[in-house]
């Protein structure tokens, strides 16, 4: 627990939240500035800023608290299908820094962007990138 962290005040009960879910470990609730009605966050309760972190072993039971509130939010919302999303770092859009992932509802035609796809030069070098990532995990 951070007392400089607004979601683990959310999650202490400090601040109040529109709560959707809770169990042991996990809490989610409505984003106060939604991309759609029903935008819902998740966050793990205990402190952590980013998803590099985040104790893998504990992902299991994050994962099927988010599959839990996604199914309710499609379900409540009326939605088509929903985006989850994850911030990692200012550059990535990331302004709360609690591990936390965003679902969002969405039907067609509403307007949300995501990104636009780009391309590589060739092949060779989509598969240099490729290689060099693959030589860097784990480290
Ligand atoms: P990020 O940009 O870090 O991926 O997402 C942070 C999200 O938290 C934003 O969508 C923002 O609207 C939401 N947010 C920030 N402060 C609060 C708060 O005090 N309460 C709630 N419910 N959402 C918040
Ligand atoms: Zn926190």
């Amino acid at each position: 627990m951070s007392d400089s962290c607004i979601f683990c005040r959310i999650a202490s009960g400090d601040i109040p939240c529109s709560k959707v879910y809770e169990d042991e470990n996990v809490l989610a609730f409505l984003d106060l500035g939604p991309a759609r009605p029903g935008h819902t966050l998740v966050i793990p309760k205990e402190h952590c800023s980013g998803l590099l972190d985040f104790p893998a072993e504990k992902g299991s039971a994050l994962l099927a608290a988010i599959q839990k509130v996604a199914a309710a939010v499609v379900m409540t919302t009326g939605a088509e299908g929903f985006n989850l999303i994850q911030n990692n770092g200012a550059a990535a859009g990331q302004s709360v820094f609690h591990l936390h992932w965003h679902i969002i509802p969405r039907v067609e035609g509403d307007g949300i962007e995501t990104w636009k796809p780009g391309s590589y030069p060739d092949t060779a070098a989509m598969q240099a990138l490729a290689a060099q990532i693959s030589s860097n995990i784990g480290k």
